[in-house]
């Protein structure tokens, strides 16, 4: 396939969509090219927090995603290894909802405002003229356009354009997870747990609650970590299936364990080139701590819209506007994410050396908790 737009969106995942969302609503020929086949699923914890769904409300998504099989999500606890759950209820629910659904309203919603989709087609590597990016290539695939956002995720092709290479240590984390149906809410079925557990350092495990009885259930951790405990992702996954037999023995698989990694935030990197933009995972904006990064594609997803809707209107993607994409982007994402990360370091001594054992530490967590220093859903 040949031809050419104002603007190439390379992924339909969150950041893709929102930005094709804004760009289709401010009347820009835009294109968004994917290597999957919609409906189609993408390896995720399925939690949609409840900041997420304001944006799928200004993104015009959140009623057909509110119309689609999904769970809410009105309470979360941390648990430690002595059995010790640090609660709090949400002001506003989250969402579970399963990325066939969640990303297929995107699709819909991307389509229904005027961007073209490309569907089935991977991108190779981006063009380069010498002065800046002018477009992609595939296999079966050649497009021009004047700027491309790279959405592409992880190991994204914009990547090369930067001269980076793709993120390790404690800037990516790994993660597995399985449906499993037939699990046990012992605190309620709209509780979204997370176990902090010494077999997993930097990370956690989680159960969120089940969307027509299939619960999402799976395990995290920061790869420098990881690396540490010598031990493939899908046994660490197994064996915390077993540590929680009480919850999960007995539970039916519904599909697979999958894998895949998360590029987390802050990452010391460029998010712009001559012509290029990075959204989303593929501008490494995951949450360290959490593990979330639907909010963080769908805002910057919304961000490099908006900035590609004024360097289309301004003739190119200038320095200023360069610039002020990258300084907001490290504004609301990457100094919280620096922040998030020490927090993670101080959890991790705190799970690894037993302090959760004392009231202090757990008041501090209680409070730490209450002020939104935890967990995935915010509000
Ligand atoms: C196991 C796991 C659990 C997670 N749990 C949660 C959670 O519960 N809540 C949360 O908020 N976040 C979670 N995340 C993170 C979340 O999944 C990502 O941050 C989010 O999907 C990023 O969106 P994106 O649009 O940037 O990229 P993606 O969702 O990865 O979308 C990228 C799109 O680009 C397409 N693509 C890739 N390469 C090419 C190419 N070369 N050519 C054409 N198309 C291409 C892909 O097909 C895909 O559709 C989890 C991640 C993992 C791995």
């Amino acid at each position: 396939m040949k031809g050419k737009s104002d603007v190439l969106v390379v992924g339909a995942g969150p950041a893709g969509c929102a930005a094709a969302i804004v760009l289709a609503r401010a009347g820009a020929d835009v294109c968004v090219v994917d290597r999957a086949t919609f409906p189609r699923d993408k390896t995720c914890g399925d939690a949609v927090s409840n900041e997420a769904i304001e944006l799928l409300g200004k993104l015009g998504a959140r009623s057909d995603v509110e119309r689609a099989p999904h769970a809410l999500v009105r309470s979360a606890a941390a648990i430690f290894p002595s059995g010790h759950r640090i609660a709090r209820t949400y002001d506003k629910p989250g969402y579970i909802v399963p990325r066939y659904h969640l990303d297929e309203c995107l699709r819909r919603a991307a389509e229904n405002t005027g961007a073209r989709l490309v569907q089935g087609t991977r991108v190779a590597s981006l063009v380069n003229d010498g002065v800046r990016i002018t477009g992609a290539r595939g296999d079966d695939f050649d497009w021009h356009a004047q700027l491309v956002i790279a959405a592409d995720g992880y190991g994204s092709v914009g990547l090369p354009a930067l001269k980076v290479s793709g993120p390790r240590g404690r800037e990516l984390a790994v993660s597995a997870t399985v449906y499993l149906r037939g699990v046990r809410f012992p605190f309620g079925e709209d509780v979204a747990d997370h176990f902090f557990e010494r077999e997993l350092p930097c990370g956690y495990s989680w159960i969120f609650p089940a969307v027509d009885g299939v619960s999402n259930v799976g395990v995290y951790l920061r790869s420098d970590a990881y690396a540490r405990t010598g031990k493939k992702l899908d046994r660490l996954l197994e064996e915390f299936l077993v540590r929680h037999a009480d919850r999960l023995a007995g539970c039916e698989r519904v599909g697979k364990t999958r894998v895949w990694s998360l590029p987390i935030a802050p990452r010391r990197m460029p998010l712009t080139a001559a012509g290029l933009i990075l959204a989303g995972d593929a501008a490494g904006c995951v949450d360290p701590l959490s593990g979330e990064g639907i909010w963080q594609a769908l805002r910057t997803g919304m961000l490099a819209g908006e900035t590609a809707r004024a360097a289309l209107a301004f003739g190119g993607l200038n320095p200023a506007l360069r610039t002020r994409y990258e300084h907001t982007c490290a504004h609301e994402i990457g100094k919280p994410s620096y922040r998030k990360r020490w927090v993670q370091d101080a959890l991790d001594v705190i799970v690894q050396r037993g302090l959760y054992r004392s009231t202090v530490v757990r008041s501090l967590l209680a409070f730490g908790y209450e002020h939104r220093a935890l967990e995935m859903t915010k509000s």
